[in-house]
């Protein structure tokens, strides 16, 4: 095994000094970069643990009515947060679909946003990928690629970004905030993620030792509650990733939607905000006819990576669906298989 430095700083800026240089990587609850570096496909000079950092794990919400969620905050404890819950529902479905029990107990929200692909050759050190060794290729394109992109890809990269957690903040949007060597600053999280062009080594915005630090939810997001659903087709259904997921949020008002946010999960290297499907709702009643032209219209420009067409289709029939639910009510209860469309709403108590 390669051997490392690890380093355990006292606070945010010790934090970021550590990370600035070149080979040192964050961790945190490590459940995704660990597997990596077992497997040798990261293989850091140096680990600067955050975990232990204070004020990084609360949940506040702001006197503007912002909802301020720190970067360690584990994912199950903000999904079971009662007041999180009621607030963003589709968030809390979301988080709940991901990953199992254990999983979510440890992973945190800063390592959730930045997890690493799920692409099979990206895992494999034996095979040719772009994103973890530039210039070598790419196995994909012509290997098993029925889960990748159909949105945004390019022939250096096809792979898709895995969060669901992401999928309902980008529609709701969320914004990062970020410590870095100059200092503070935000940007929305619709920003963070890169598209691959021909550099899908490259997958976020963020410079070395660049720490995030909180994700904050505006206050406009809270007045989607009432109409708010993650949808997630995966090949199992649970403790799998996302095939195809949508995250739909509705604000209706006497019989129209007032405003509509969707954004889609496992369709490309970013969470897809599909802001042309939005504007095609605004104004119009919830019905099937008005859901299915959103859907047509969220998946303009898709097009098959190798040998998932499917995913386009499937894409469409998950967007109508998640808007269908999401129109319907916001269940008092989460179902029993979170986020899948097989599900019923009777299920475990949603808080
Ligand atoms: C078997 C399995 C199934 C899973 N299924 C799902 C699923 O269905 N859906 C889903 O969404 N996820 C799933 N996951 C992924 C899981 O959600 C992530 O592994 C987890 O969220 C990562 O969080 P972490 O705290 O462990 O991050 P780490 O593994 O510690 O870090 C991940 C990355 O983020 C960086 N990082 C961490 N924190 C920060 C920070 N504050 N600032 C800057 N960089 C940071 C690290 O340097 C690293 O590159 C699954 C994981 C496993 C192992
Ligand atoms: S799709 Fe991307 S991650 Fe997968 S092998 Fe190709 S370059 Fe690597």
């Amino acid at each position: 095994m390669k051997q490392f430095d690890y380093v355990r700083p006292a606070t945010v800026t010790e934090a970021v000094a550590a990370a600035a240089q070149p080979g040192a990587v964050f961790l945190a609850a490590g459940t995704n970069l660990l597997d990596l570096m077992k497997g040798g496909v990261s293989r850091p000079d140096r680990l600067v643990d955050v975990t232990h950092l204070d004020g990084l794990d609360g949940i506040e919400t702001l006197a503007d009515g912002s909802l301020r969620i720190g970067a360690l905050v584990r994912n199950a404890d903000l999904a079971h947060d009662a007041e999180f819950a009621r607030s963003y529902p589709a968030v809390a479905e979301a988080l709940l679909s991901g990953a199992s029990a254990q999983l979510r107990n440890a992973a945190t929200v800063g390592g959730n946003l930045l997890q690493r692909t799920r692409c099979a050759y990206f895992y494999d050190t034996a095979s040719r990928c772009n994103k973890r060794a530039p210039g070598s290729g790419c196995d994909a394109r012509d290997g098993e690629n029925r889960s990748h992109a159909v949105l945004g890809w390019s022939e250096s990269c096809i792979a898709t970004h895995p969060s669901d957690f992401c999928v309902p903040l980008v529609a709701l949007d969320a914004i990062v905030e970020i410590e870095g060597r100059g200092g503070r600053r935000e940007i929305a999280l619709v920003e963070l993620h890169r598209l691959p062009g021909d550099a899908p080594d490259r997958e976020s915005v963020l410079e070395p030792g660049d720490l995030i630090v909180a994700v904050r939810l505006p206050p406009a997001a809270r007045g989607f509650a009432a109409h708010a659903r993650y949808l997630k087709v995966r090949e199992r259904t649970s403790y799998a990733f996302a095939v195809v997921s949508a995250a739909a949020a509705l604000r209706i008002e006497n019989g129209r939607i007032a405003e509509a946010r969707l954004a889609l999960g496992g369709v490309a290297a970013k969470p897809w905000r599909a802001r042309a499907a939005e504007d095609v709702l605004k104004g119009v009643a919830p019905i099937a006819d008005a859901f299915q032209k959103a859907a047509r219209r969220a998946l303009e420009g898709a097009k098959p990576s190798g040998d998932n067409a499917f995913k386009i289709e499937l894409a469409r029939r998950i967007v109508v669906r998640a808007l269908t639910l999401a129109a319907a009510g916001t269940p008092a209860r989460i179902p029993a298989l979170p986020a899948s469309p097989f599900a019923s709403t009777s299920g475990a108590l949603h808080v």
